[in-house]
């Protein structure tokens, strides 16, 4: 093994390493309590959640030990040089070159993960948090691999054409096109709702006229509110805000069937506190910050790491993944700061909306989500801070019986 895959291992041993801590931590950790005894039925809702809780993270477990044991098998063995070699002396075009390696690539990391896929899947059907068929979901996912190869091939094909011809042009339209990224940003989630296939609906009838007036009420204007139908594979509740401009209040079908008007008013106005708060354009200064972070990390590790130690041997593909893969304990940091902020604004939004509808009903709101979600209660707070953009439902929870008291 050289000592650049040597390298790339600790880096990203270190990140799985984190990973694999968090589960184990949480593993045992009283992940439901009794904050949900208003709900009907909580002993075997309580017992449901434990024990699908406790399967996940399982599974979790098992995903970070054999994405640890692939990656060392890559490094060790050099593939992704092997791999270059054995493309490049097909003798094509650079693009076609990059396109050919990173397919084989992203077919062999989606080949090896489907077992792993199929046992996530077959856990949330077997809790009926999905409802769609095995073929179905084998079809998803060959699709959404070709996706992968397509626009990942094309993309790095272009930047390495690019970086070959041009070097200082190159480095210029990278840094346009991560602003632009960055600005798309609060759109990114419609995007993939939209590419998962998930038939959206605009919100109409009385219900849809109570919201907007709250929402005038507040001095938020609100340009649609879309109702996710029947997404072809959950059940989960979910509910979330888009766009900056045209703003948007993005709701599952599962609250809108199951809360009462009164759970979905504070779920709405939990969304809309987000867009009084600023919280969108808080994110978008904060996907800025990180890019040029980024970026920056990227020009120092392409210039004095990766070339004097490559050279032009491999492609530039090559490079490319291996920056990413040494990013990875940064991004992770990037993450922890974010997921901090992350939490204060929810906590932010919960208590505005609790004043505004009430704490029992903001309470009962997330009671009902947490339950249909099978959703864990408490987390270790080792995890909470490594990975949670939201604040655990237990921490919600007593955050809003604080204000209640006061
Ligand atoms: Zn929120």
């Amino acid at each position: 093994m050289t000592y650049l895959s040597a390298t790339v291992l600790s880096l990203i041993g270190l990140r799985i390493g984190v990973n694999l801590l968090s589960c184990l931590l949480d593993l045992n950790y009283d992940k439901v309590n009794k904050y949900n005894m208003n709900s009907e039925g909580p002993e075997e809702y309580l017992c449901n959640t434990a024990q699908y809780q406790s399967k996940l993270s399982y599974t979790q477990i098992i995903t970070n030990l054999f994405y640890l044991l692939c990656l060392y098998i890559f490094l060790k063995y050099d593939l992704l040089f092997i791999l270059s070699d054995t493309v490049s002396a097909l003798g094509l075009h650079l693009f076609w070159i990059t396109i050919l390696y990173c397919t084989i690539l992203i077919l062999i990391l989606r080949g090896v993960s489907l077992p792993l896929a199929l046992l996530n899947f077959k856990l949330k059907k077997d809790y009926k948090l999905l409802e769609s068929s095995y073929s179905s979901f084998l079809t998803e996912y060959i699709k959404t691999s070709i996706y992968f190869c397509v626009v990942c091939g094309m993309i790095l094909g272009g930047l390495s054409l690019l970086y070959n011809s041009n070097n200082s042009i190159f480095w210029y339209i990278l840094i346009t096109c991560s602003f632009l990224i960055s600005f798309l940003f609060s759109k990114i989630s419609r995007l993939f709702s939209l590419i998962s296939k998930q038939n959206e609906s605009l919100m109409g009838g009385k219900l849809r006229d109570e919201l907007i007036n709250i929402a005038t009420k507040e001095d938020v204007n609100i340009t649609k509110i879309i109702m996710l139908n029947g997404i072809a594979s959950t059940n989960l509740m979910n509910a979330y805000t888009c766009g900056s401009i045209n703003k948007t209040v993005v709701f599952s079908k599962n609250i809108v069937d199951n809360l009462s008007h009164s759970e979905i008013k504070a779920i709405f106005l939990h969304e809309i506190t987000h867009y009084k708060n600023n919280d969108l354009f808080k994110d978008i200064i904060f996907v800025i910050l990180s890019n040029i972070i980024c970026l920056s990390s990227f020009y120092f590790c392409i210039n004095t790491i990766l070339n004097p130690i490559l050279g032009d041997s491999y492609i530039f593909c090559v490079k490319m993944l291996l920056f990413v893969i040494m990013y990875s304990p940064i991004n992770l940091i990037q993450r922890v700061i974010y997921n901090y902020m992350s939490r204060q604004m929810e906590y932010n939004a919960d208590d505005y909306s609790a004043k505004i509808c009430g704490t029992d009903t903001m309470i009962s709101a997330l009671n009902s989500i947490a339950e249909n979600n099978l959703s864990q209660y408490h987390s270790h707070p080792f995890s909470v801070w490594l990975y949670n953009s939201h604040p655990t439902y237990y921490s919600r929870i007593i955050k809003l019986q604080g204000i209640k008291n006061l």
